[in-house]
């Protein structure tokens, strides 16, 4: 077995863990030892046992005289070891709840090292360690558990710390040496980094804490700098591509101008920036590869429309992917309604897309088309395909595909994007997001694509006046919000909190509770309608439908409603727990409401006491900006703690952090430096071909 063989091809022992390791992300030797520490314990006070002075944390060393088990009555705890050690300068108790096969590990006469926080606890007043950490110390061992900093891991069900470190530091004791340093010398001493073998070592048993943060930032630095060249090794891959579809701009250049003519608006300078980006990537001999970022509501929709329609020009054929089956149905309402007048025919594809109108023109399967409406067909002469991951199956080809865009792009996998990009010859590609993403981490993560950025709202929008309510001004709130829905004839959004990743059952337990109660006990006067995201995709769209018709005054939902939906009469969102989101996330939401004439509203709710969540949350109030407001996100609770974080596609990280700035910088310095002579560093290349595969990076 080498570090990277998979544990379930491991030993007998391992393989039992192997289920629960995965939850960790561990897969092989070498993934536990990039299972890094949350934090440290310190225990490296060590203390004879005289010395040792209440309310300490040290490290005792001594003999078992004696250890036992007594049993209690009570609840909870049903029994309790306890053992007295001595040195040479006295004895102190040891005791531990509930753990009898103690009794038979530390026997009488046996060497320890024990650690954990020293008090009175016992009636007599002697002090005693309780629930101390404890090893055997036998021969010239090393003490990995006690009298030092401890590393303490991120833990799940029947996996401990304590286990975790005694595999880890046997890992390191048998494979330590297939490490090998990657980077030259030269750069680390520029940069100021620890050799990677000393740094793997020292995070996890560090000789004290300094050392710990150096070993970190050592770690840190190779993830950014694996993400840089990786990204630049895509770009690199991209820009090979010489054989693009080079599309005609000038050719067509009044349709264009008609097309963006018939706009019911003037588009925003972002949105015409961003269309002149398209138009030059268009006309070159690479294919397009660009990203597109906008906050909800800048706009995105019609830029891709215009794109699609020079695609049509040119005689190709575009496909757009959205998430899910509701964002895909509002974009073929609006993108058939924009160019349809043109002359474009545009179809939708979705898993449920039986209801919807079909202009499938294919001799071949001309029998088919009466009767089945998925996609079990070859698709000929429809100029724009809009659709859900329904648009990936197989059986869906196209003629002549010039265009694809990705919408929600972080919402697909890389395999996903790739397979839909084959359905063409090396289309372009635009794909879109609306997660507020702090520039750092697009520069980072993004490397490769080139950016577009849609950092202007359309004219006349309203600011969404945002509160953070008090527990006590909730009966106040509904009131308040019944004389809007009354007066105004308006409607509402009430979001229930959801668990991550996703939705589970529980969540949709809470949400048809919270509906029953408010239907029941708040506004029995009122119609509500439910939203979530187990329901079926027709439910779902009926729903949705019946709320843009205003059959609801209020619609109940989770945070599904977070993507794209577009209901202008909706001038209300209230948000429950909203602790549970990021700052990021709480914009996104703010999002659905304040797309009509009306002045809308934000309300937060939550039951928090913290200051600091509060505080957090009153940014909300102020802020108006996602991309402000994911940089605060990212300072006030760190990049760990971002809830949906994997579905926006930010990649986990594990020993840095998207708001250290420097080292990202330092980061893509070296690889900028480095990435023209990687061949000449094959450790590098073979650790970077690794990082590939391990998925670090988002594509
Ligand atoms: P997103 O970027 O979130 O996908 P959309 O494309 O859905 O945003 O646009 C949101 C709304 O703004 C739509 O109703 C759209 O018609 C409208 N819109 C887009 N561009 C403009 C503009 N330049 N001026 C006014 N309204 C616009
Ligand atoms: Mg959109």
């Amino acid at each position: 077995m080498d570090l990277y063989t998979p544990i379930t091809r491991g030993n007998r022992a391992m393989k039992m863990y192997a289920r629960k390791l995965e939850k960790l992300g561990i897969h092989t030797l070498y993934d536990f030892l990039f299972h890094l520490p949350s934090r440290y314990e310190n225990y490296s006070l060590i203390s004879k046992i005289a010395e040792i002075q209440p309310g300490e944390t040290v490290t005792i060393q001594g003999q078992v005289l004696e250890i036992k088990t007594n049993y209690m009555r009570g609840a909870r705890v049903k029994t309790m070891q306890k053992a007295l050690v001595a040195d040479d300068t006295g004895t102190i108790e040891l005791t531990w709840f509930n753990q009898p096969f103690l009794t038979k590990m530390l026997l009488p006469n046996t060497t320890i090292s024990a650690s954990g926080r020293a008090d009175n606890f016992s009636r007599n007043k002697t002090l005693s360690l309780q629930s101390p950490e404890y090893e055997i110390i036998t021969g010239n061992n090393q003490a990995i558990h006690t009298g030092r900093l401890i590393p303490i891991y991120p833990e799940t069900q029947g996996v401990s710390s304590k286990w975790l470190r005694r595999q880890i530091y046997t890992i390191l004791t048998q494979h330590g040496n297939e490490l090998k340093e990657y980077l030259p010398e030269t750069l680390l001493k520029e940069n100021r980094l620890m050799d990677f073998t000393h740094a793997v070592q020292e995070i996890h048993f560090p000789k004290d804490s300094e050392t710990a943060e150096k070993a970190k930032e050592r770690l840190a630095f190779d993830e950014f700098f694996f993400m840089q060249l990786a990204a630049k090794k895509r770009r690199a891959e991209w820009h090979a591509i010489q054989k693009g579809i080079q599309f005609e701009i000038k050719k067509y250049d009044k349709q264009i101008k008609a097309c963006i003519a018939s706009l019911p608006f003037a588009l925003t300078n972002a949105q015409q920036a961003a269309i002149n980006h398209i138009l030059q990537d268009f006309q070159q001999k690479t294919p397009m590869n660009r990203l597109l970022q906008g906050d909800v509501g800048s706009g995105k929709t019609v830029v891709a429309a215009i794109g699609m329609y020079i695609s049509f020009l040119n005689g190709y054929q575009s496909v757009l992917m959205a998430p899910t089956e509701i964002l895909a149905t509002q974009h073929y309402k609006t993108i058939s309604k924009l160019l349809e007048p043109l002359g474009v025919t545009v179809d939708l594809v979705t898993g449920s897309s039986k209801s919807i109108k079909y202009q499938v023109a294919s001799s071949k399967n001309k029998e088919k088309n009466n009767k089945t409406h998925d996609t079990n067909y070859i698709l000929h002469d429809t100029h724009i395909v809009i659709g859900t991951h329904a648009v990936l199956n197989e059986k869906l080809q196209f003629k002549n595909l010039g265009l694809v865009i990705i919408d929600e792009q972080q919402r697909f996998g890389v395999e996903q994007r790739s397979i839909i990009r084959q359905k063409g010859n090396n289309p372009h590609l635009l794909t879109m997001t609306a997660t507020p993403i702090p520039r750092t981490v697009a520069l980072t993560m993004y490397g490769d694509l080139d950016l577009s950025y849609l950092n202007e709202m359309p004219k006349g929008r309203k600011k969404i006046k945002t509160w953070l309510v008090p527990p006590e001004k909730r009966k106040a709130a509904y009131a308040w919000i019944r004389e809007e829905i009354k007066e105004k004839k308006s409607q509402t959004f009430i979001i229930c909190p959801f668990i991550e990743p996703s939705e589970t059952m529980q969540t949709i337990k809470a949400v048809n509770q919270e509906y029953e109660q408010l239907s029941k006990n708040v506004y029995p006067d009122l119609k509500l309608g439910l939203l979530h995201g187990k329901q079926k995709a027709k439910e779902k769209d009926e729903t949705l439908q019946q709320f843009s018709n205003g059959d609801f005054d209020i619609l109940v939902a989770t945070p599904v409603v977070e993507v794209g939906i577009d209901i202008p009469n909706a001038t209300i969102i209230m948000i429950e727990a909203a602790e549970r989101f990021g700052l990021a996330q709480l914009h996104q939401l703010r999002g659905r409401v304040g797309r009509g004439d009306k002045k809308s509203y934000c309300l937060l709710f939550t039951d928090s006491k913290s200051v600091q969540t509060n505080t957090r949350l009153k940014a909300m109030e102020t802020t108006y900006s996602g991309a402000e407001l994911a940089e605060l996100d990212l300072k006030l609770r760190g990049p760990g703690n971002l809830y949906g974080t994997a579905q926006h596609g930010i990649p986990k990280l594990k020993a840095a952090t998207f708001s250290d700035t420097l080292l990202i910088q330092k980061a893509k310095l070296t690889a900028d430096k480095l990435f023209p002579s990687l061949s000449l560093y094959p450790e590098l290349k073979k650790q970077l071909n690794q990082t590939l595969s391990a998925n670090i990076s988002p594509d």
